[in-house]
C-alpha cells in the first residue's frame, strides 16, 4: 500500500512560474510541476534545445553534458515510455540513473511517506522525476524537496513533459502552432495528458474540439480556463461533423485504473475507434496523435498512415526530456 497520509495536507496553490533570468533561460534549479509554468518564450527555448539533442543523438549517440549527475526516477504508477525515456535521456547525456519502478520493493511498502522517500532519494541524486497516482503529489513532494523535481504524471492532474513533447511534435510535423484546429477525443475526464495539452495549447491561437461521451467529459476546471483565455471551443459526442476540417486529432485511452465501477469502464472502453475509414475522411495534412499506450482506440491498420504521429511523439519524448534535464541542471 502506498502511504499517502501526507497528501491530505494543504497543497501549494500554484507552482512557481519560471523566473526570467539568463541562465538556462530560467530553468536552472527549478521544479517542473505544471504546464502553467511555461510561456511561449521558454517553450521555444526547450524546443530549440531539443532540436540540438536530436541532432546530437543522430550524429554521436551521446554527450557528456551531465557527467557525474544522478537522476532518481521514482514511479509509483506503471510506465513504459516516460520512465525509460527519462532514463535514456540521462544516460545519453552521460549521467546515471537510480530507477525505482517497483515501489513494492522499496520502503514505501513499509509505510514510508512521500516526503520521506523524496528526501531520501535526493540525498543520493541531483534531481527527481516522480510519477504518482494522486493529483497534487508532485507539488507536495516539491515542497519538501531541496533539489529539482519533475512531475511525470500526478494521477488525473497533469503530465507536463508529455504535453511538451506533444507540442514539439505538432510543430515538427505541421510547421506551426498558431491557427490550428485541434480535436481531443476519448477519456478527457481522467486523461491527464489532455489536461496539460489543453493548457499548453492555450498559449497559441487554437480552436479546440473536445469529443467524449458525457461521462468522460473534460473537467469544468479546464473548460473554465479555456473560456477565460478566450479560445473558441466546442464540446461534442462525435468526431464525424469535424473530422474533415481538423489539423490534429489527439486520441486518449479510457483510463481503466481510474474507474471505481468496472462495469462503467466496460461500457466506455471502446466508445471511439479510429480506423482507416475514419482517416479517409480526414485532411491529407492532418496528424493523428496518442500519448500511448493505446488499447482499443486506434486500429493497428492506421499505423502505416503517414499522418499517424504517435511513434514520432514517442521518440521526440527522449529529446524533450534530454533538453529539460540539461536545462534544469544548468547545462543547456
Ligand atoms: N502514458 C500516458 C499517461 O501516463 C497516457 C495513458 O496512460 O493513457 O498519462
Amino acid at each position: 500500500m502506498i502511504a499517502t497520509d501526507a497528501l491530505t495536507g494543504q497543497i501549494k496553490a500554484a507552482p512557481r512560474a519560471l523566473p526570467a533570468d539568463n541562465f538556462s533561460n530560467g530553468f536552472y534549479g527549478q521544479d517542473i510541476l505544471s504546464v502553467k509554468q511555461f510561456n511561449r518564450d521558454n517553450l521555444n527555448y526547450i524546443y530549440r534545445v531539443a532540436d540540438e539533442m536530436r541532432s546530437l543523438v543522430k550524429r554521436f549517440g551521446k554527450a557528456n553534458l551531465l557527467d557525474g549527475k544522478i537522476l532518481a526516477n521514482l514511479f509509483y504508477e506503471p510506465s513504459t515510455r516516460t520512465s525509460s525515456s527519462f532514463q535514456a535521456a540521462m544516460l545519453r547525456l552521460g549521467g546515471r540513473c537510480i530507477s525505482i519502478n517497483e515501489v513494492r520493493y522499496s520502503s514505501v511498502t513499509k509505510g514510508e511517506s512521500l516526503p520521506d522517500t523524496i528526501r531520501t532519494m535526493e540525498s543520493y541524486c541531483d534531481l527527481t522525476v516522480l510519477r504518482h497516482p494522486e493529483k497534487g503529489a508532485a507539488e507536495l513532494a516539491a515542497r519538501y524537496a531541496r533539489k529539482p523535481l519533475i512531475n511525470a504524471g500526478d494521477g488525473v492532474g497533469e503530465h507536463p513533459t508529455q504535453a511538451l513533447l506533444d507540442i514539439y511534435t505538432i510543430e515538427d510535423d505541421l510547421g506551426r502552432l498558431d491557427g490550428l484546429k485541434v480535436a481531443m477525443m476519448g477519456d478527457l475526464k481522467y486523461g491527464r495528458t489532455v489536461h496539460s495539452l489543453t493548457r499548453l495549447l492555450s498559449l497559441y491561437n487554437t480552436q479546440f474540439y473536445f469529443v467524449s461521451p458525457e461521462q468522460l467529459q473534460m473537467p469544468d476546471e479546464i473548460l473554465d480556463e479555456v473560456r477565460a483565455s478566450g479560445h473558441p471551443f466546442e464540446v461534442l459526442r462525435d468526431v464525424q461533423p469535424i473530422i474533415g476540417e481538423i489539423d490534429v486529432l489527439y486520441v486518449t485511452r479510457v483510463q481503466k485504473e481510474r474507474f471505481e465501477d468496472p462495469t462503467e469502464y466496460e461500457k466506455l472502453k471502446d466508445f471511439y475507434i479510429v480506423d482507416q475509414a475514419l482517416m479517409a475522411q480526414a485532411k491529407a495534412d492532418m496528424i493523428l496523435m496518442h500519448p500511448l499506450p493505446r488499447v482499443y482506440e486506434i486500429a493497428m491498420e492506421v499505423d502505416d498512415d503517414p499522418r499517424a504521429a504517435y511513434f514520432r511523439q514517442m521518440e521526440n519524448g527522449m529529446y524533450i526530456r534530454m533538453a529539460l534535464l540539461a536545462a534544469v541542471l544548468g547545462k543547456a
